[in-house]
């Protein structure tokens, strides 16, 4: 399993397993139980897919020691704010039925972030979580931030795959050692992502699937990737990405597949800003 290292030296997989849409409790359980029984050691859950149970589930089941396991949430916009965000901590703790969090991360640049922030750098630095960060923040948000408060993000979790690379976003992040992770590595699925003929040639030389070529190549850019699937097929297929190495010219043709925007979210447009606020649970 190839690991990298974050700023403040915890070790983190490069490639991982999300639950997002996965709203089916026993799926959700099944999907996990698949992806620990199949190497995968990171799980990607958040307080608003409603499955941070249903993970806990299938951890608590696998039979693995929780240390051997690196557990990843998020606090929704509705929990942002210092005391919220404590509150929400804990009941992420009690749902995946653990005393700690491997990462946790501030799920969208709304809200009162700066609140949460205060909060998750207290509960780092009293070790009930190993790693804190935040995802889908652009380089003003995110340099806000860090200019804010006393410890900079380690991670930053965004949309980022073939048709959205992120460049500038990690030239940032580089400079303030935020490590990347890649959310939708597959787009979703969208503009045929599956069967596009760049992946598929690069694919053939080495006898992988597109999904296994996009993987891998965040692999060799250092970039954890979270690909998420229900399918013990495909759930096995995504992790079988360490026996092959890209070259140099696949690499720069992947890079001509950029179009510079995601295909998925656009955090700043209004609508979005109305859509996720909206968005309310019971956690
Ligand atoms: P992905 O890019 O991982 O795509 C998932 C889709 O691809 C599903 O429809 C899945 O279908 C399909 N799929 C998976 N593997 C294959 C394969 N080998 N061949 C063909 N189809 C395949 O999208 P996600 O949005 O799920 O992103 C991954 C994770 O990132 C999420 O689960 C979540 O943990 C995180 N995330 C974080 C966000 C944030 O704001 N922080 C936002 C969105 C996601 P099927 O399941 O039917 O196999």
């Amino acid at each position: 399993m190839e690991t990298v290292q974050l700023r403040n030296f915890v070790t983190i997989p490069l490639l991982g397993f999300g639950v997002f849409q996965i709203t089916d409790a026993s799926m959700c359980e099944r999907a996990v139980t698949e992806a620990l029984k199949t190497g995968y050691r990171l799980i990607d859950t958040a307080a608003c897919y409603g499955n941070e149970r249903a993970v806990g589930n299938a951890v608590r089941n696998s039979g693995i020691r929780r240390e051997d396991v690196f557990l990843v949430s998020k606090v929704w916009i509705q929990d942002t704010g210092y005391e919220q965000t404590k509150r929400s901590f804990e009941k992420t703790l009690n749902n995946l039925q653990t005393d700690y969090l491997d990462l946790y991360l501030i799920h969208m640049p709304y809200g009162d972030y700066h609140g949460s922030w205060r909060a998750m750098e207290e509960l780092y630095e009293e070790g009930r979580i190993k790693a804190i960060g935040v995802c889908n923040f652009l380089p003003d948000r995110l340099t806000d931030l860090i200019l804010s408060h006393r410890i900079a993000p380690m991670v930053n979790q965004m949309e980022l795959h073939p048709f959205c690379q992120q460049t500038e976003l990690r030239k940032l992040m580089a400079q303030y050692h935020i490590q990347p992770m890649a959310w939708a590595p597959f787009a979703e699925g969208q503009n045929q992502i599956f069967t596009n003929p760049v992946l598929s040639c690069i694919g053939k030389i080495y006898g992988k699937s597109p999904a296994q070529v996009i993987l891998r190549w965040l692999t060799q850019e250092k970039i954890v990737a979270i690909p998420k699937s229900v399918h013990a097929e495909r759930i096995r297929e995504n992790f079988a990405v360490e026996d092959f190495i890209l070259s140099e010219k696949d690499l720069q043709q992947i890079q001509k597949m950029d179009s510079g925007k995601g295909v998925i979210l656009n955090i700043t447009s209004l609508d979005e800003v109305y859509r996720l606020h909206n968005i309310r649970f019971e956690q």
